[in-house]
């Protein structure tokens, strides 16, 4: 991408993350316009897996908005239960549902396990489209490994973040400031690495 500022749509209605992303594009001067504000809806996310879930978000928002885009689909992966809420953690307690209420349904179908049973992890897979035609996506992904607590704590990020224990800090992902969590987290590490993909692009 060459060195003139870049506007791109971001396929996300969730502040929190649209608030990271913004956050790691604007050094690179790469503008992240959200989809909602050019009045472009969600879309429904009808595929069965992370990859496929961006890419339906990312065509949907180039097409609506006639820009490039990025969308991320991500979720927390927690191994005792086979992966879930995975795909779904947005709506884990049912369409509609708040953060509160999917992280308490969370803190209830692990109650019965040790911390030892708890781990899990934040995934993320970044696209980003040139067009709503582009067949050739650049695809990142990012991972981020922790333990579910038993109870909330901080005030920071969304989702979650507040049971979601971070071991190399000691704390709760709400716990840490919001650079430092971009700096460890599944989605900062897929965003920087679709950034150097897309700054390369015009090489
Ligand atoms: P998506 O918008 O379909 O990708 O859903 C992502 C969901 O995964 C969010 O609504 C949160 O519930 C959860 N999630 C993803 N990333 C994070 C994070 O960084 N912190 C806390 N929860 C997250």
């Amino acid at each position: 991408m060459n060195s003139l500022a870049t506007t791109i749509a971001l396929a996300s209605g969730n502040q929190g993350k649209l608030r990271e992303m913004r956050e790691l594009l604007a050094p690179h001067q790469l503008e992240g316009v959200s989809q909602g504000s050019l009045g472009i809806d969600d879309v429904p996310e009808t595929g069965t897996t992370f990859i496929e879930n961006a890419l339906i978000k990312a065509r949907h928002a180039a097409l609506e908005s006639g820009l490039p885009a990025i969308a991320d689909d991500s979720g927390l992966v927690v191994d005792i239960l086979g992966g879930a809420p995975g795909i779904h953690s947005a709506r884990y307690a049912g369409v509609g549902a708040s953060d509160k209420d999917n992280l308490e349904l969370l803190l209830e179908s692990l109650s019965e396990y040790s911390p030892a049973q708890r781990s899990a992890h934040f995934r993320c897979t970044m696209v980003f489209l040139r067009h709503h035609e582009d067949p050739s996506p650049l695809i990142t992904e990012g991972v981020w490994d922790g333990i579910i607590t038993r109870e909330p704590k901080g005030e920071n990020g969304f989702g979650y973040d507040p049971i979601f224990f971070v071991p190399t800090h000691h704390c709760t992902s709400a716990e840490l400031d919001p650079e430092t969590k971009n700096q460890l987290s599944h989605r900062g590490t897929a965003l920087r690495g679709l950034i150097e993909k897309l700054l390369l692009l015009d090489d």
